[in-house]
């Protein structure tokens, strides 16, 4: 069983992909996670992220692991635990150009491929149902309204766990920056020529703008059953 589920930035999926995991006992496949380390490690290493050959040398050379430990799911590149440091926000910056470069996806979506082969997988991402598993049994495209993502993201960032439960409280001029990032990435992610952000053909629309997390849960677990 595949579960894929695409989205903009801040819609929820991560939250999402994560209790479908655990409450379907599926293995968890964070595929931003892998462009973000690979974007740090271009950062760390002084790579310039406008230079595409260079990047896309970082990416089909990357050792990217996925691991476990108290706090949840770490992430790994050529042997150092990035789990953090992938969600600062100069990585929320330069991602969206990393992720554009052909060669880097193509690297990418192969590993993916590998790690979903492995069992049961739900993945979460922009591309997961159209190209990376165009197979997977459930298509979910989730999408919530701009100020709502920002809001969460906001809540995230001091420490709360927004998930979607917009009633939370964050800084209102942190917010307005991080709305203003998010709109920029979604928009770079939407018109690059490569994979771009959208939904595919045969994905259910969930708007989870006024959901809470288990409902929006709910409605997934339905589709895997139906
Ligand atoms: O989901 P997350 O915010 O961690 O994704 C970070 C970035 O990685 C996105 O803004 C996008 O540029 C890129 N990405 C992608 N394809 C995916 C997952 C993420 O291009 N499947």
């Amino acid at each position: 069983m595949i579960v894929a589920i695409d989205g903009p930035a801040g819609s929820g999926k991560s939250t999402t992909a994560h209790a479908i995991a655990d409450r379907c006992n599926l293995t968890f496949l964070d595929t931003g996670a892998m462009y973000r380390a690979v974007t740090w490690r271009c950062l760390d290493a002084g790579v310039d992220v406008s230079d595409d050959d260079a990047v896309s040398a970082v990416a089909e050379r990357a050792r990217i692991e996925f691991g476990k430990s108290a706090d949840g799911q770490t992430v790994s590149i050529d042997g150092r635990d990035v789990t953090r440091q992938i969600r600062t926000p100069e990585v929320d910056r330069n991602v969206s150009v990393v992720s554009a470069y052909p060669r880097v996806r193509e690297a990418m979506v192969a590993r993916q491929r590998e790690l979903g082969s492995a069992g049961d997988v739900v993945a979460e991402g922009r591309d997961i149902g159209t190209v990376v598993f165009p197979n997977a049994e459930v298509k979910v495209f989730l999408t919530a309204d701009a100020a709502a993502r920002a809001h969460r993201r906001a809540v995230q960032r001091e420490g709360g766990d927004a998930g979607c439960d917009a009633g939370a409280k964050a800084d209102a001029a942190e917010e307005q920056q991080i709305l203003r990032d998010l709109v920029r990435r979604d928009k770079l992610d939407s018109s690059r020529k490569e994979s771009p952000l959208k939904p595919a053909a045969d994905a259910h629309m969930i708007d989870n703008s006024a959901l809470t997390p288990e409902q929006v849960v709910q409605q997934i677990v339905d589709l895997m059953e139906a």
